[in-house]
């Protein structure tokens, strides 16, 4: 092992839900404590660098007087995405077992195939999340649900919703594949928990928001807060999704929903399926030189996408492609349990019948076979030298793209372990983006870390880095490419509650 991992600084330990390991009597001081460390502070003013500068996430957090806490809550200031270390004994009884699949799956208390029967409409892909939701708010496990709808006049921009009511959570159904600030409902619980109509929540996010979440997390005065997650990665603003839909899609205009599916192509639902069937884009046939700047500084340089501080987390990428007759809709999906809490907001849908009352869940064990690692090193590298302008001058052929992906899909990585191969190339190319921007940003546009020296990295993707640096495979591709540098800063613009992209952006100027 090199020392590529040395200059990282330790860990500096943090104790961020002290309630849980105390029970009741730190529950009481919290609730107690409800928003008086933040009643004075001012959410960021329009015009203002979000903390987090090119790195924000625009998680939401800032834009409520919980900015307070931006310091040790920001997934991507001081120890960052590393607090997860904490996190997850205080939250799931055990760290995370990085010597097997634990390292890029998170805590695993049970992990299975699921799907819901029948699917829910709307949803993105049979609807587990909606229907998990709504079973949760039915059976009197929780009084709300913090989930993500659309716009009115735009359904694929973020709207967080605290939704009430089960037709509300099912109005939020669907992936809105941009960056969201679900975390701007913090106010909102709060003065519904003063006002006595929530005590137990349901919130549904990505590890970014989860992350934040947590950190405030005793501060809203719940009696109990249940986090079903989703895995996340690759994330952008509205305007890099645009970008995206119009570099990829035949019909950008009536896309309703897209997946980087597990058989290498990029599978695009339409709004209406019998006018424009699902597009099959394979990954190698995308226009890459178009679609820069569709993914953003805080998706490159995250470190969570299994959603380590969620209760349960739902994705796709643990399952196995079930064929092209499948369409998403009834295809399976992973489910991973990490705790008790977890395990309840399953039960309640694992238990019914399907009849009056929604779809059941369907479940059977996981599968896992190939190897990964050839194929993550050839990613990596494809990756590295198309970043640098050496990759092919224009993208496969469709119909080469198409025998490649059926090819991989019937030799390479499935299952288990396609979710392992996706998680280890998108930590590794991550943590070269890390190195590579934020260490020469020295501390600019948000890092707190001093000049020169990169946040903290969770213990999981430290072991992925190690693992794959073993012969100094890693630091060869640093040494080779140093980077060029951070990006331009996330300001915030006028923005309000209804219209989240209306005016913000990042400063190209800085
Ligand atoms: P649904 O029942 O349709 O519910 C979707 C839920 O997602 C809704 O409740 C809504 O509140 C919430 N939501 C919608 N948009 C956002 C948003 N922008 N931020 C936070 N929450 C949101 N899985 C993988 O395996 N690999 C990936 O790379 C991956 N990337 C994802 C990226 C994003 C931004 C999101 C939100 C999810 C991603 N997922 C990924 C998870 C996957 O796409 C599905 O969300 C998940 O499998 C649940 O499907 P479902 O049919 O049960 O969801
Ligand atoms: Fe604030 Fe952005 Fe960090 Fe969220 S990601 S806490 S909005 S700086
Ligand atoms: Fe947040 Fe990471 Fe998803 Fe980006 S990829 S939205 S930083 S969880």
């Amino acid at each position: 092992m090199s020392d590529l991992l040395n200059p990282m600084p330790a860990f500096s330990g943090l104790h961020p839900l002290p309630g849980r390991l105390t029970g009741a009597r730190v529950e009481a001081r919290a609730r107690a404590n409800v928003i008086i460390p933040f009643a004075t502070a001012k959410p960021i003013a329009p015009g203002s660098t979000y903390p987090a500068g090119a790195f924000c996430s625009t998680c939401g957090l800032c834009d409520t007087p919980f900015i307070a806490s931006v310091a040790t809550a920001c997934a991507f200031l001081g120890d960052g995405m590393a607090r997860l270390d904490a996190l997850e004994p205080a939250l799931h009884g055990r760290p995370r077992d990085t010597s097997g699949e634990e390292a890029q799956l998170g805590v695993i208390q049970d992990h299975f195939y699921a799907r819901a029967v029948p699917s829910v409409p709307g949803a993105q892909w049979t609807g587990i999340i909606t229907a998990l939701a709504c079973s949760a708010l039915e059976s009197g496990l929780v009084d709300a649900v913090a989930c993500v709808a659309g716009q009115p006049d735009d359904p694929l921009s973020p709207r967080p919703l605290l939704a009430r009511t089960p037709a509300e959570v099912r109005s939020a159904a669907g992936v809105k594949p941009t960056l969201s600030p679900t975390l701007e409902l913090l106010p909102e619980i709060v003065e519904s928990v003063k006002a006595g109509s929530i005590a137990r929540l349901l919130f549904i996010g990505v590890g970014c928001q989860v992350q934040a979440l947590r950190a405030v997390e005793l501060s809203l005065g719940l009696e109990k807060l249940y986090v079903l997650g989703t895995n996340c990665v690759d994330n952008g603003t509205r305007a890099g999704l645009n970008t995206f839909l119009e570099a990829a899609s035949a019909s950008p205009a009536t896309a309703k929903h897209y997946e980087f599916h597990v058989d290498y192509r990029v599978h695009i639902v339409h709004a209406d399926e019998a006018a424009t069937p699902t597009e099959r884009i394979p990954y190698f046939s995308l226009p890459a030189s178009k679609l820069t700047d569709v993914i953003a500084p805080s998706c490159y340089s995250c470190t969570d996408y299994a959603n380590g501080g969620a209760d349960c987390v739902v994705g796709y990428m643990g399952a196995p492609y079930g064929g092209d007759a499948t369409p998403m809709r009834s295809s399976w999906q992973h489910v991973v349990v990490r705790n008790g809490r977890g395990a309840e907001l399953v039960g309640g849908l694992a238990g019914r019948k399907g009849s009056g009352g929604g779809p059941a869940l369907e479940t059977r064990p996981v599968v896992s076979s190939g190897s990964r690692t050839a194929l993550v090193k050839a990613t990596v590298e494809a990756d590295d030298a198309a970043r640098r302008g050496e990759g092919p001058r224009s993208p496969m052929p469709a119909w080469l793209g198409t025998i490649l992906a059926r090819l991989l899909t019937a030799f390479g990585p499935r299952g288990i372990e396609f979710a392992r191969y996706s998680v280890d190339y998108h930590a590794l190319r991550n943590f070269l983006y890390i190195r590579r921007h934020w260490a020469k940003g020295g501390g600019l546009g948000g890092p707190s870390s001093k000049a020169g020296s990169p946040p903290p990295l969770p213990a999981g993707v430290r072991a992925i880095v190690e693992s794959y640096d073993r012969d100094g495979w890693v630091t060869k591709l640093l040494e080779a490419d140093p980077g060029p540098g951070p990006p331009s800063r996330v300001v915030r613009k006028g923005r309000t509650r209804e219209g989240w992209w209306v005016g913000g952006g990042r400063d190209k100027s800085l």
